[in-house]
């Protein structure tokens, strides 16, 4: 005998009780009725276990989003938010917003205005304006934080209700203080960088005009007698020419185009050499200690472009402390190796001579500090300061591979930090400067030359110490006189900033087809181009305009009387 009873759980059928006998007849009927109702709860027990097992899992799964949401919120930089716009109230911040804001969540869920009082005021009506709209929103604002201001970009999303009315708004708030901080910085450079091609344009033609005048007085002045009284006013007109000479090596300076002569030194000698200066230019009030290294590593810069680095800074140092105090020069060697060095980050690995100037005067606020290069910053009075000083000490350590650091607080004095790469350089024979030969010769000299006044002059100047002179007003013009006069030229002075034809162009055209032809190439600004194709090298050198009768004729000799480089002539 068998007997089935279905059993149903939620009124699905999910297995049979069978019981079976070796007899037929076997279950009376009581027997059947009781075992239909074992059916009965057995399917009943069933069900409430797979409840109770449904319930646990979709407990379990609520657990596991909700766990994965809280370490999602916790660990994230990004602070999410959401807020009962009805209400006024936030609903939930992320832990991001302490780190932050600065402040507690508790204060956001106790109030919404903590928020509001947190944004910087000259952005608050403006976030709270769009905010208050219940649109979609993408905000940059300024908060203060913990005494300092930080950047926040904040979104926020409405979620409507079936009225189309927000019911929430979620968002999400994060910290880019660093980024805008770069973009600052980038924005600076650019100003620099283009204030610095406005200067050196200015500087090309001024250089030229400045040529020429100044070495027409020269000329002029060899030729009037001891006590004549023109001769004061021709002193005049080349003092000033020589002052404006040098206001155009500082607008080339700091836009780093001016042509440098570097050597190999020690920062230590130079800061001896001056030192003298620097205590006349000190008021007794202030102390003057310098603390040099034994054995800095040499470093390749202009020696004359570094004495001005150090007066500029001693000079800002002195007018930081107008009640007195001590300036301190110190060097040191250093290696950075990444990483290690959180002042000198950013610095490429490697040996580095350093260079720190620092005062006891009134330091700097943190808007100085970020502005202090940019030319024509300053914070002086009307005609005392011009704000080129930093900007030149910039350009100078930059243009020489180098970097410049600031460490500066209100009340705590300053230090500046110049770091240059050690070089690999030796330091080069000492020049014989003593009892020049007389710069004079009789070879014949190619002048090319856009400018007619610079041109001429340069030749008058030229035949006046012997040369044989031609003249050409471009590139091509110079490349037929040469053709025209094959084996004659022995030198060729040009222009490098010529329409047309370059002068580094020609250089490259003589090289070809003229070898053994010398190349002296004037210039009012250097194009780091010119340097970079290392186009100067033995039979090529630069000249820097403006210059006089008497460097002019030195460089010619000088190059004339090089020894031939391999491989040339
Ligand atoms: P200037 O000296 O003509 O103002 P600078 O470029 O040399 O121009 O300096 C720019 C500004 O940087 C100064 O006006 C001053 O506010 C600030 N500064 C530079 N050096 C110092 C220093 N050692 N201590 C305090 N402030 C300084
Ligand atoms: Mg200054």
């Amino acid at each position: 005998a068998a007997a089935a009873f279905p059993l149903r759980v939620k009124n699905r059928t999910i297995g049979a009780l069978n019981v079976y006998a070796a007899e037929a007849g076997f279950f009376n009927e009581e027997e059947l009725g009781l075992l239909g109702d074992l059916a009965a709860d057995i399917a009943f027990a069933l069900e409430v276990h797979q409840r109770d097992l449904e319930r646990r899992e979709a407990e379990q799964a609520l657990r596991a989003s909700e766990e994965r949401f809280r370490e999602l919120a916790e660990t994230i930089q990004e602070v999410f938010w959401i807020l009962d716009p009805a209400e006024n109230q936030v609903l939930y911040v992320s832990p991001a917003y302490e780190k932050v804001w600065n402040r507690s969540r508790e204060s956001l869920y106790a109030s919404r205005q903590s928020w509001v009082d947190s944004i910087h005021p000259d952005d608050r009506d403006r976030v709270l304006r769009v905010v208050a709209s219940h649109n979609a929103y993408d905000e940059e604002y300024r908060i203060i934080a913990g005494g300092g201001v930080r950047w926040i970009r904040d979104q926020g999303f409405p979620v409507r209700g079936p009225t189309g009315a927000a019911e929430r708004i979620v968002g999400v708030a994060r910290d880019i203080t660093d980024r805008k901080a770069a973009e600052e910085q980038l924005r600076q450079v650019q100003r620099m960088e283009s204030v610095g091609r406005l200067a050196a344009g200015i500087a090309h033609d001024f250089n030229n005009i400045l040529t020429v005048i100044n070495s027409v007085v020269d000329l002029a002045l060899a030729e009037v007698p001891e006590g004549a009284p023109l001769r004061n006013d021709l002193i005049t007109i080349r003092d000033a020419g020589s002052q404006a000479a040098g206001l155009t090596r500082q607008l080339l300076a700091f836009s780093r185009r001016q042509v440098l002569r570097p050597e190999v030194v020690s920062l230590n000698s130079l800061v001896t050499e001056a030192e003298t200066l620097l205590r006349r230019l000190l008021r007794e009030d202030i102390t003057l200690v310098t603390r040099l290294a034994p054995d800095l590593v040499p470093v390749s810069v202009d020696p004359a472009q570094f004495h001005q680095v150090i007066l500029n800074l001693a000079v800002n140092s002195r007018d930081a402390m107008p009640r007195g105090g001590t300036l301190t020069i110190e060097t040191r060697n250093l290696t950075v190796s990444p990483g290690h060095h959180p002042a000198e980050e950013s610095l490429l690995a490697g040996r580095y001579a350093a260079l720190s100037v620092t005062d006891t005067g009134t330091g700097m606020d943190q808007a100085t500090r970020q502005r202090l290069f940019e030319p024509f910053f300053t914070t002086k009075e009307a005609g005392k300061g011009t704000g080129l000083g930093l900007a030149t000490v910039h350009g100078i350590v930059k243009q020489s591979g180098g970097d410049i650091r600031v460490e500066s607080e209100v009340g705590k004095g300053t230090t500046f930090t110049i770091y240059l790469p050690a070089t690999e350089l030796r330091p080069a024979p000492a020049r014989a400067r003593s009892a020049p030969a007389p710069a004079r010769g009789t070879e014949c000299l190619l002048v090319v030359d856009d400018d007619p006044g610079v041109r001429s002059l340069t030749a008058r100047l030229l035949d006046r110490v012997g040369y044989t002179v031609l003249v050409a007003g471009g590139g091509q013009e110079a490349l037929a006189t040469l053709d025209a006069n094959r084996g004659e030229v022995q030198l060729v002075i040009a222009d490098i900033v010529m329409p047309g034809m370059s002068g580094t162009e020609l250089a490259r055209q003589i090289r070809l087809h003229h070898p053994g032809t010398r190349i002296l190439l004037t210039t009012g600004y250097t194009e780091a181009e010119t340097l970079r194709e290392g186009l100067l090298t033995g039979d090529v050198q630069l000249l820097n305009k403006p210059y006089g009768p008497e460097e002019l004729a030195t460089r010619v000799r000088e190059l004339l009387d090089a020894k031939a480089p391999p491989g040339s002539g």
